[in-house]
């Protein structure tokens, strides 16, 4: 393979620290590189103060610095405006956001709700649970031999009772991304719903415009793109957010309060009730700075890694592969009668991090009938001989456990 080693690697400080270590557990949680660390630090010794509150020259600054990364954002997801841009701890609390505050508006015992089997907990459990509170009906959609997401399911079950449709954009266990997002949007819009997307793995790898998409709401996470964990973004079209009551009350999101009533904020300072993660939004601009220029590379060369380990893996009897063939940076498998755990720990000896268990994708694993799998995803620091000792890795395990086998 021509690129040997990853270009960005030495950009992330952590493996001057752990040259050993091959991480491929990207899609859990990013390591940073130098220029976040260093924006971070930047705020830290120089820029802190309260935000939206201060009434003196280092609290304007630090709101202005805050501000200007809603405005990065709304570019970064092509949003029209920097007001459509939520700040919330994560993906997590965005999709929750969604759930309680819009999906408590239009869905009612009536509606159907349309999610994936394949989704992440959090793009399933706020959804399963606005089910049962109003008594909608949730359907869900199955995965394709190849772990996408039937999107030509979910375009059948779209009908005049779908209020919403959620789904990742990029699944966490299979890798797949939606190929039909827009027939999807126009769909369920021609019924009068709605379209969520949850971006957390998908903004990694592609460049997203909501705009162009027709999503109604994206959501997704810092940690994931290169930036700290605890912040995250919630893009709502703002004729939606508008519209939609709080859900969480407290200062910073108020017009006026008297001892009987309340008026809010304008979206989106309405959503964001308390004092904000700083350093979290700091991060993540100086993430998205990092990551918007280079995504494209990153994204052509982690492919070519991602189905260099498939291929090698998929030679190996012992092996059920369940990411999908087309996942820009996920392999996800499991060595025959051996636990998850297992493998994890095997590969952990030889410093080989990779994900092991059910991934927040439950559903997902009693639907492919396992408990668990093993997953390795790859980031911009991966280099070959990373993917190299996967490989061996994996092998080695596969050997081990047939001997231990065979011996008890
Ligand atoms: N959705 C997907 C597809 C994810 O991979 C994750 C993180 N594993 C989440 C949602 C939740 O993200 P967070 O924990 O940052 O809220």
């Amino acid at each position: 393979m021509a690129n040997n080693d990853s270009e960005w690697r030495a950009d992330f400080p952590l493996f001057q620290q752990h040259p050993e270590l091959a991480y491929f557990d990207q899609a859990a949680t990013g390591q940073y590189p130098q220029s976040v660390i260093d924006a971070l630090n930047a705020y830290m010794t120089g820029a802190n103060a309260p935000l939206h509150r201060g009434l003196y020259k280092l609290a304007y600054a630090a709101t202005e610095q805050f501000e200007s990364v809603r405005s990065q954002v709304a570019e970064f997801l092509h949003a029209q405006a920097a007001d459509e841009i939520v700040f919330t701890s994560g993906t997590t609390a965005a999709l929750n956001l969604v759930a309680q505050s819009f999906g408590n508006l239009i869905v009612d015992g009536n509606s159907e709700i349309i999610v994936s089997i394949a989704e992440h907990h959090s793009n399933f459990l706020p959804w399963q649970h606005l089910a049962e509170t109003t008594g909608a009906k949730l359907l869900i959609a199955p995965v394709t031999a190849d772990g996408a997401i039937d999107e030509d399911w979910v375009l059948a079950h779209i009908g005049m009772h779908t209020r919403i449709v959620a789904l990742a954009q990029e699944t966490n266990v299979t890798g797949a991304q939606l190929q039909q997002v827009r027939t999807i949007a126009d769909r369920v819009h021609g019924q009068g719903g709605y379209l969520v997307l949850d971006g957390a793995q998908a903004v990694a790898h592609t460049d997203v415009d909501v705009q162009a998409l027709g999503c109604d709401f994206y959501a997704f996470s810092g940690h994931k793109i290169y930036g700290p964990s605890g912040i995250g973004v919630l893009y709502g079209r703002r004729e939606l957010l508008v519209e939609m009551p709080p859900v969480t009350l407290g200062g910073g999101m108020i017009n006026e309060v008297t001892t009987l009533t309340a008026s809010f904020a304008p979206a989106p300072l309405r959503f964001e009730a308390g004092s904000q993660n700083a350093l979290g939004v700091i991060g993540l601009g100086a993430a998205i700075e990092y990551l918007q220029p280079r995504r494209a590379a990153i994204t052509a060369y982690l492919k070519g890694l991602t189905s260099q380990v498939r291929s090698a893996l998929a030679e190996l009897p012992a092996v059920t592969l369940y990411s999908s063939p087309a996942a820009p940076a996920t392999v996800s498998f499991n060595v025959d009668g051996v636990h998850a755990h297992d493998v994890a720990t095997f590969l952990d000896e030889a410093d080989v991090a990779v994900r092991a268990g059910h991934h927040c994708a439950q559903p997902l694993m009693h639907a492919l009938g396992v408990s668990a799998v093993v997953r390795a995803t790859l980031g911009a620091y991966t280099t070959e001989d990373d993917c190299q000792r996967l490989i061996a890795g994996v092998r080695e395990a596969a050997a081990f456990f047939a001997e231990a086998r065979h011996e008890s």
